[in-house]
């Protein structure tokens, strides 16, 4: 930048000396410009070879990071002789269960119970007390720390993780999409599905008037993170990849964003036609999803304290039975919608003050 800059003064105050003191005989005016023009162009290239370097760095700087997320082994590794899960029944079990995350307290303890084929089991408790953890090791991201879950009776650890997570499906409470259109948003868990099978999801899950409304129809761009839609769109989108995917397990983190009553039965209503035929862990915020469960897990601390059906729950007078009856009395008539559909972590904040394990498997 400095030998640029000083050329040009030099040609300049040279150059224009010799015009001045010679009346244009040396040097005339319009040959002192050519020379300045030329000399630019001669810079430019020079300028650019001296920046070639810093893109250089960038780019190496770059493709470390790239391969350095090629190269990333993942933490869960498929055993040598792991098994692959052919058309599963859905049976869940969860056999003296306990996890922690790396060297701190466990945040599961001693879990133990069944899931049969086909049934929908609500899991309540409140903020912090392993709901999450449950699901993340039901689809593996973390390996168990002691007892084991199976499906069908196979150990997951013993089971590929590909077919594993093949076999199932999440909702999450705020749904995953990524920049593309709709169809290739929900097509995402099998990208090989045909138009109609695509169409019939989509229908099933309610979000047929999200297509038609756009005059793209499935290649409508959702934009970043699917920004262009609303939240219950993504949602009922979310719920149609899940249904195109058909996992014989599903895995319902339900949202307890409120979304307009017309939006919520949409919903509703699309999360029956899903559950339908799988076994499904729903975790649930809204005691009308509640209502769909065959049974409900409460837990607390980690802990299993409660299971049963509404009605067993309900006569055991613990700590689902206290909250249930709280929010049906606060409600200013019976069976009051609000009420009913507040979100229960708001009522189930409060740490159960007994800690006896109660369930149905003893
Ligand atoms: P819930 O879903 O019922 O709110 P979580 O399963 O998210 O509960 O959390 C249970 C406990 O585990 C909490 O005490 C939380 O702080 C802890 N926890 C959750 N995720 C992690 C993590 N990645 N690392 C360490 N601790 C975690």
């Amino acid at each position: 930048g400095l030998l640029t800059m000083v050329g040009t003064l030099t040609i300049w105050g040279y150059g224009g000396t010799l015009v001045l003191t010679s009346h244009g005989q040396a040097l005339t005016v319009g040959a002192l410009i050519a020379f300045l023009s030329y000399a630019g162009r001669f810079y430019e290239p020079v300028n650019q070879l001296a920046h070639m370097n810093d893109q250089l760095q960038v780019a190496s700087t770059s493709a470390e990071r790239v391969f350095e997320i090629l190269d990333a082994r993942p933490d869960i590794a498929d055993r040598e002789d792991a098994v692959t899960l052919k058309d599963p029944r859905g049976e869940i079990e969860f056999d003296r269960l306990y996890f922690a995350y790396g060297d701190n307290d466990p945040v599961l303890k001693d879990l133990t119970f069944t899931i049969h084929p086909g049934e929908m089991v609500g899991v309540v408790g409140p903020s912090g007390s392993g709901k999450t953890t449950l699901i993340n090791l039901l689809c593996r991201f973390y390996e168990v720390t002691q007892g084991a879950i199976r499906l069908d009776g196979i150990d997951l650890r013993d089971i590929a993780v590909h077919s594993l997570r093949q076999n199932v499906g999440v909702v999450l409470q705020e749904p995953y999409l990524f920049q593309g259109t709709i169809a290739e948003n929900i097509a995402y868990g099998r990208p090989d599905a045909t138009q109609e099978e695509m169409l019939r999801a989509t229908e099933a899950a309610y979000a047929l008037d999200i297509i038609l409304k756009e005059p793209d129809g499935f290649d409508t761009l959702v934009g970043e993170r699917g920004i262009r839609l609303s939240g219950g769109q993504k949602q009922r989108l979310s719920i149609a990849r899940a249904i195109l995917k058909n996992p014989k397990v599903l895995i319902l983190d339900e949202a307890t964003s409120a979304v307009d009553s017309e939006t919520e039965d949409k919903i509703r209503r699309a999360l029956e036609s899903l559950v339908e035929n799988r076994t499904t862990i729903a975790i649930a915020h809204r005691l009308s999803t509640l209502r769909h469960a065959s049974r409900i897990a409460v837990l607390s601390k980690g802990e299993l304290l409660e299971l049963g059906t509404i009605e067993e729950l309900l006569a055991l007078d613990g700590l689902f039975a206290r909250h249930w009856t709280k929010q049906m009395t606060t409600a200013s008539k019976p069976g009051d919608k609000a009420a009913v559909d507040a979100p229960l972590e708001k009522i189930a904040r409060l740490t159960p003050q007994h800690t006896t394990l109660r369930t149905n498997d003893g």
